[in-house]
């Protein structure tokens, strides 16, 4: 479904603030050695509403087709989101005082990680998650309806398990194509207190620190606190505490209650007041267009390089983002040899989106000895570098973004 007005405001028209092609969904990776067969590939367009500034994707494309059954991330096997779910836990129950009977709800609740932390907090706890992952938290011992989120799977929720004092959103408020009936769905499952608390990758973090790798048909949105605050006030929800969290590279976390229910901090108007908006927005991803640009020819000129010089190159790690990256730039098997995951990674023996670069077992990296890895999650390299160098990798360890730089 192409989006030819804004998802929240209806604003029309929307204006194209930057192309990256044609690309893959992130998650269907076939199985090394297999024929490779007919694959859709969608554009990839970021579109701006001058009226309420969201920057969203030009397509929404069938969540079926995004979040296969097999979907395979996983959010407990990256350290920096379980202590960030660790430090959300300890925030919440601190801030709004949760007591043992107090129901909390996490919608896309994945692998269980962030509801294991409220449910080792005594609280009682339930996941949605639509996909099979969700039996990982299941085995965890953490509830979960396997159904996408609906308003008619928020009814059908809160008539079994009553009203939900906390819903949480990480990393998937951005995802779902109607998100009025998103946010009807999470009202409906609030009690008169609830609060909702939503994570999503912050678009002020996005633009600054060059992540276009972050734009894939996942995130149909990317929002400033801005853009959120807008959407969740026409539901007559208000944002009353909001900052800056380092999850994906740069992330929000936001809460919001039923107006007047909670005392709105000073975080909030602090936020709000850094963002910037209509012109001054447009302006600023006109930048972000030719920044990206000129980093795809910068990236392509050093691996040309290394490349004449007879390097083998291979990646480190396949997050989602890498496939955008991979995709935009035209890398292929000839030019990345292999893509690492640690052992139990879910995306061994596949590969990489729209490629046939195979993802490996880590441990290829220590015998194989490439002359150089791209670490494709360099938002996280100060964790994996010190590691890699600590299991014995010696070449050259690269970041592609926001400069490709040798580390
Ligand atoms: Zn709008």
């Amino acid at each position: 479904m192409p989006v030819e007005c804004c998802q929240v405001c209806g604003h029309a028209p929307l204006a194209n603030v930057l192309a990256l092609g044609y690309m893959p969904p992130v998650n269907q990776m076939v199985p090394i050695g297999e024929v490779p067969r007919q694959q859709p590939w969608f554009p990839t367009n970021l579109f701006h509403c001058s009226n309420c500034d969201l920057v969203q994707l030009g397509l929404a494309v069938d969540p079926v087709i995004i979040f296969p059954p097999e979907y395979p991330y996983t959010s407990g096997t990256t350290k920096l989101l379980r202590d960030n779910f660790a430090e959300l836990h300890a925030e919440a129950s601190a801030m709004l005082k949760l007591g043992p009977q107090d129901l909390v709800i996490d919608i896309g609740s994945n692998d269980g990680t962030l509801l294991s932390n409220f449910k080792n907090g005594g609280h009682r706890v339930l996941g949605i998650e639509p996909t099979e992952v969700g039996k990982i938290a299941q085995s965890r011992g953490i509830p979960t309806v396997a159904r996408y989120f609906t308003p008619a799977t928020a009814a059908e929720v809160k008539r079994e398990h009553g009203p939900a004092r906390v819903v949480t959103a990480a990393n998937c408020f951005a995802h779902i194509e109607d998100v009025h009936a998103i946010v009807e769905g999470i009202l409906d499952l609030m009690s008169p207190d609830g609060v909702f608390i939503s994570e999503s990758h912050y678009l002020i973090g996005l633009l600054d620190r060059l992540q276009y790798d972050t734009i894939y048909h996942e995130h149909l949105r990317y929002y400033s606190l801005t853009s959120l605050a807008n959407l969740l006030q026409m539901h007559g929800l208000e944002v009353f505490h909001a900052r800056p969290i380092p999850s994906h590279g740069g992330s929000i976390r936001v809460y919001a209650a039923r107006r007047g229910q909670q005392p709105v901090q000073p975080s909030v108007a602090k936020m709000l007041a850094a963002e910037p908006r209509g012109e001054a927005m447009r302006k600023r991803l006109d930048a972000f267009r030719n920044d990206v640009m000129l980093s795809k020819l910068r990236l392509l000129a050093m691996i040309r390089d290394l490349k004449e010089k007879g390097a083998r190159i291979c990646g480190i790690s396949a997050p989602s983002r890498a496939s955008t990256l991979v995709n935009y730039l035209g890398l292929d098997e000839a030019i990345i040899d292999y893509v690492c995951e640690i052992a139990g990674s879910l995306k061994i023996g596949k590969c990489m989106p729209g490629t046939s670069i195979p993802v490996v077992e880590e441990s290829r990296l220590f015998t194989d000895q490439p002359e150089c890895a791209i670490i494709f999650s360099w938002h996280i390299a100060d964790e994996l570098a010190p590691k890699l160098r600590a299991k014995g990798y010696g070449g050259k360890l690269i970041t592609p973004l926001p400069v490709p730089k040798e580390l």
